[in-house]
Formats: C-alpha cells, structure tokens, sequence
C-alpha cells in the first residue's frame, strides 16, 4: 500500500496532432512510463475551438493564436494524465522548452521537433494549471485510482 505523503501530484500531457501524425504517441507515453510515472487518464479527441480557448485562455490575444488553434484542431490529440512525485516539473523538463531551437537533446521536443509551432507535445507548466486543464479535458469518472505493486516505484 503506497503513502501518500505529498508531493505527490497530476499533470495534463497531451500528444499535440504534429506528434500523432508523426507516430509519436507511443514513445511520448514511453517516456513517461520509463520514468515511474502513473498513467491514470488517457483519450484520443478532436480538440474543439472551445475548449482550446479554454485551455490556452492566456493566448488567445496573442498574434499566433489563429494560427495555433489550425494547428491543434488539424488531427486528433491524445490527453493523458500522469501521477507521480513532482510530475509537473519532471513533465515540463522531458518535454522541454517551448521553443524547440532552445530545447536540449534528450528532451521531446529537442529530439522530435524544430519549430515552437509544431512542437509535437503539451505539458501543464503548474500544479494549479495542471488541476484546471484535467478539469477541462477530463471529466472525474475517466481518471482511475489504481493500486502500484510495484515496491520500487511506491512512495
Ligand atoms: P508551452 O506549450 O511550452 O506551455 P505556451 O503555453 O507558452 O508554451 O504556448 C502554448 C503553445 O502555443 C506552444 O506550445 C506552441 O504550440 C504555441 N506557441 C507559443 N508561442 C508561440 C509562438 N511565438 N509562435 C507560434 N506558436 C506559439
Ligand atoms: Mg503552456
């Protein structure tokens, strides 16, 4: 039985239509899988206008913002939460920059991508925008409480 003692949090992860197209889903979840984290959401959609103006509400004054809701609503994107020990900050440092020209090699987008536009993945940047984004993309009965028998990855 595993102790929750804090620190323990969730994030949004999702698998932007440049990573789906690209095949990349598998590795992305990969990664994450690798590093210990629990996958306890996980959905294919097509990303609706609303809900990206939702999502990115900061962005939706900015100039590329047109430009970034084609891009996420050209193909299907695949959300995923992931819990775990600080996995807010360990997600946004495996998935890198926004930027891909500023991202280091080992990272998702350093490895798989070159242009902030079509940067293949998303990863909440905080612990309460984590909380607000799974809101928006999830609804509470598609996130699952599963039990980790595995001792070496219990904390
Ligand atoms: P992140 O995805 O790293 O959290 P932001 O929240 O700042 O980055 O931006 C959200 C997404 O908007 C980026 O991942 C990228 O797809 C797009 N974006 C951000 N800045 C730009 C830009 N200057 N030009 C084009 N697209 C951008
Ligand atoms: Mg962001």
């Amino acid at each position: 039985h595993s102790s929750f003692t804090g620190g323990v949090e969730r994030t949004l992860v999702a698998v932007k239509p440049d990573g789906v197209q690209r095949r990349y889903v598998g590795q992305i979840i990969q990664r994450f899988e690798k590093r210990g984290f629990k996958l306890v959401g996980l959905k294919m959609l097509q990303a609706s206008d609303g809900l990206l103006s939702q999502h990115y509400r900061e962005l939706v004054k900015k100039p590329f913002y047109p430009n970034l809701v084609d891009y996420m609503t050209s193909g299907p994107v695949v959300a995923m939460v992931w819990e775990g020990l600080n996995v807010v900050q360990s997600s946004r440092r495996m998935v890198g920059p926004t930027n891909p020209a500023e991202a280091p090699a080992g990272t998702v987008r350093g490895d798989l991508s070159l242009h902030v536009s079509r940067n293949v993945v998303h990863a909440s940047d905080s612990v309460e925008g984590a909380e607000r984004e799974i809101q928006l993309w999830f609804e509470g009965k598609e996130l699952l409480n599963w039990e980790c028998y595995d001792h070496s990855l219990t904390y």
